[in-house]
């Protein structure tokens, strides 16, 4: 689960990390009063969406008279925000964040991900900070210091001010930024974080160590434990298709080829994108509808498949182990019922009551192509799609 800059610049204020005075706003009136209470003499106008690289795309612009804030917050509001991380479509900004002007002297970045290899959380330092750390991991990965963080004790004073002297933050500020790391450690592991970056971290002109962009993804299957962070999300800023696949407990991630995939099983899911692959194609989704899918779930996939103008073909690939053949053949035949079916749709059943399944489909009338092996359904939904 993503959240705002805004909410999580909150999160890790609770943490004590210095932060930029601001607040999120809807409106331009709203940009504008936020500046004025704010005072001073420089502001930032920012783009709230669920992607980075928005300064590159014209996302945050800095102004030094309150006129200058109306007039970004604007521009920028309602905007169609284009970065390396929201594709080419782009995201439609509904949210600012107006906060103080900073005077910076250096930008850094810290960041800490799970690390699949030592199954540890690594803390990442690097003096090249603001611009797309991607970049500087791929060309100059010396550049990245790390620390692997055991977990019985946290990440130590000792660890932060090693981090703190690897990426230049002067002596005298060690202890400081050494708190902000362990901060931001503390709130990765509490809230049950996948990623949690400040980018950039910076050394401002008078001598203090700042977070001017924070960004947390949070582990979705932890979200139970956590129902204040789950009021966070911002449905506008989702897939709707798998917003709404969700709400009917499907298992599913919008994808870019033409062959709908709908598979009980994340296991079978994978293992049949995969053979669509092989066999030419490429699926439009991944789609788990679980172990005990219902007819309505089965008409919600394929009402869901059927939106994806760029489909061409369906394979249905259908393990019946506690799932029973006969119940999905049945869920299909209401789903066909229900859609309109404008494209080929291939069947593939195996397992409990597998005979009893083949016959409800061949005698409903609807057109199906059957296959039998996982090989045979693949050949034959992509021979359909082409
Ligand atoms: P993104 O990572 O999406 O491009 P950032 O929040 O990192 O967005 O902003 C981009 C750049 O804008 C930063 O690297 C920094 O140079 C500048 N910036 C952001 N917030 C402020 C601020 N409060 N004061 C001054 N400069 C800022
Ligand atoms: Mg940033």
């Amino acid at each position: 689960m993503k959240i705002h800059e805004y909410q999580a610049k909150d999160i890790l204020r609770q943490y004590g990390v210095a932060l930029p005075e601001g607040c999120v706003c809807f409106s331009v009136e709203e940009a504008v009063s936020i500046a004025e209470q704010l005072g001073g003499s420089q502001w930032v106008v920012k783009a709230q969406i669920h992607a980075g690289g928005r300064g590159k795309g014209g996302g945050v612009r800095l102004a030094a008279t309150t006129a200058e804030v109306r007039d970004h917050a604007d521009a920028i509001l309602g905007m169609t925000l284009v970065t390396h991380q929201t594709g080419p479509e782009g995201t439609k900004v509904k949210r600012l964040l107006v906060e103080e002007g900073v005077p910076i002297k250096d930008e850094m970045y810290v960041g800490l991900v799970v690390d699949r290899v030592s199954q540890k959380v690594v803390f990442m330092a690097s003096s090249e900070g603001g611009t797309e750390i991607e970049r500087v991991a791929t060309k100059a990965p010396e550049k990245i210091c790390k620390v692997v963080v055991e977990p019985s004790t946290g990440l130590t004073m000792d660890e932060a001010k090693f981090l703190a002297g690897a990426i230049g933050i002067p002596d005298t500020l060690h202890a400081e930024s050494g708190k902000i790391f362990q901060a931001l450690y503390q709130a990765f592991w509490d809230k049950d974080a996948s990623l949690a970056e400040i980018n950039p971290l910076i050394l401002t002109e008078d001598s203090r160590i700042m977070a001017l962009d924070v960004k947390i993804n949070f582990d979705d299957n932890a979200m139970y434990r956590h129902p204040d962070l789950q009021e966070l999300r911002d449905l506008d800023e989702e897939d709707e298709d798998e917003v709404k696949a969700s709400k009917f407990g499907l298992n599913y991630i919008s994808l870019d080829g033409t062959i709908g995939c709908l598979v009980n099983g994340a296991g079978l899911a994978m293992a049949t994108m995969d053979i669509i692959k092989l066999y030419g194609a490429s699926p439009a989704n991944f789609l788990d509808v679980g172990g005990g899918a219902t007819a309505e779930q089965v008409t919600e996939a394929f009402k869901i498949m059927l939106k994806n103008e760029h489909l061409k073909a369906i394979l249905v690939n259908i393990f019946g182990g506690i799932m029973r053949c006969d119940v999905i053949a049945e869920g299909l035949v209401n789903a066909a019922k229900e859609v309109s079916l404008s494209v080929p749709l291939v069947v593939r059943l195996e397992g409990t009551n597998v005979e009893r399944g083949r016959e409800i489909l061949s005698h409903s009338g609807i057109a199906v192509i059957n296959a039998t092996t996982m090989a045979d359904a693949a050949e034959k939904v992509a021979a359909a799609g082409v």
